[in-house]
């Protein structure tokens, strides 16, 4: 019992053939040969963890969703690899670097579970482009070189499958470095391996602050009494926590859904921080939503719940991200504005400044 606890435990553990699989959900022969036809077009691993919240009986079950490959992903073939440019905007094979100040900086290129909806398939579980320790070397020293970068965000795949030692490492060179401000982690551990999450981790995070960690909870099924654990230890020790989902058609489009899930976050103190439009990857087209989708959720949150539990709709692009709403500006003149409210009731306000309350320049 003891060692389902543990995170090696899990990760040597890992779901990666029908047999297995077949222990926690009901798969036809059907799908299990679709199953075989379409794992050669992304790799696929369940931790027993996540596996373990699937429904048995629901093939539409949103954990089945993420992390079972679907025939589509082989049938569908619009969208490309890599729609951000990302390869293009790499200095060195592990950063991608798109804005002045900040860096993405690639330090794994494997994952506890692998979303179907990955952004980073092209490179994210695959052998031949497994991460090696020159390449992170070379991304310390292009951050070291370059002085406009004062937030460096540690991403992946999924950076805290290295070691706690590995990742030690990482931060003690990132901390020498005198611009460098913050340091961000991106990870899915505390959802798909909140087993991860261990004291000595947190601990050792705690020696590199200022430290923010944002995770990837996509649906309220993922909020679970391990995962409030792994969120508690990291706030525990002053990490602070948010949130970034992918809207997924059939799994999270919906407002009933968005809403569990974003107040789910905040009982577990995480901040909804992003929900992004499916990125044009190859093989995820059957889980893309339409523009409106999207900036509807959070028409339909804002004003209507706290303030903070709404995350920002983005649209992700080679020119960086870019944020959409409804706009609640319905007429602007020189003279005055017209607002909308989240009821839709309107309002109208002067926007000129009068000549004796205005500075005066001497
Ligand atoms: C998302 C991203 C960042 C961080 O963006 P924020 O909006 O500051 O969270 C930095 N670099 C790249 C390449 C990114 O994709
Ligand atoms: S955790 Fe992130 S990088 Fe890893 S498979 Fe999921 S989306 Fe891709």
């Amino acid at each position: 019992m003891e060692k389902l606890d543990t995170w090696q435990w899990q990760m040597t553990n890992r779901i990666m053939d029908i047999p297995s699989l077949r222990h926690y959900v009901d798969i036809s022969d059907e799908e299990a040969s679709e199953i075989a036809m379409a794992q050669s077009k992304f790799r696929w691993a369940i931790t027993p963890y996540y596996a373990s919240l699937m429904d048995r009986h629901n093939e539409h079950c949103p954990i089945r969703m993420q992390a079972i490959p679907s025939i589509l992903e082989t049938h569908n073939q619009s969208g490309i690899q890599d729609p951000l440019q990302e390869e293009a905007q790499s200095p060195t094979p592990g950063t991608i670097h798109r804005y002045p100040d900040r860096v993405a900086f690639t330090v794994s290129s494997e994952c506890a579970m692998y979303c179907r909806h990955c952004t980073r398939k092209r490179f994210v579980g695959q052998p031949v482009q497994r991460t090696t320790w020159q390449a992170i070397q070379a991304g310390i020293e292009y951050v070291r070189n370059t002085e406009s970068i004062r937030d460096v965000l540690v991403t992946g795949g999924d950076p805290f499958i290295l070691s706690d030692d590995r990742l030690e490492k990482i931060l003690k060179a990132l901390r020498s470095i005198d611009h460098v401000e913050i340091i961000r982690f991106g990870t899915r551990t505390p959802c798909t391996l909140p087993q991860r999450i261990t004291d000595r981790l947190c601990d050792m995070l705690a020696k590199y602050h200022p430290i923010w960690v944002n995770t990837h909870f996509n649906h309220p099924k993922e909020l679970t009494e391990e995962a409030a654990k792994a969120a508690d230890r990291l706030l525990r020790v002053g990490i602070p926590l948010g949130n970034q989902s992918v809207l997924l058609r059939g799994i999270n489009d919906s407002l009933e859904t968005m809403k569990m899930l974003v107040h789910g976050l905040l009982k577990m103190r995480i901040r909804p921080y992003y929900m992004y439009q499916c990125d044009r990857i190859i093989g995820t087209e059957h889980f893309w939503t339409p523009l409106a989708t999207g900036l509807d959720l959070v028409e339909q949150l804002q004003g209507h719940t706290t303030g903070f539990a709404v995350p920002q709709f983005i649209v992700d692009s080679p020119i960086g991200k870019i944020p959409l709403s409804h706009s609640k500006l319905v007429e602007l003149t020189d003279d005055y504005a017209v607002l909308r409210n989240y009821e839709g009731q309107t309002m109208t306000i002067p926007c000129t400044v009068e000549a004796e309350s205005a500075p005066v320049a001497i």
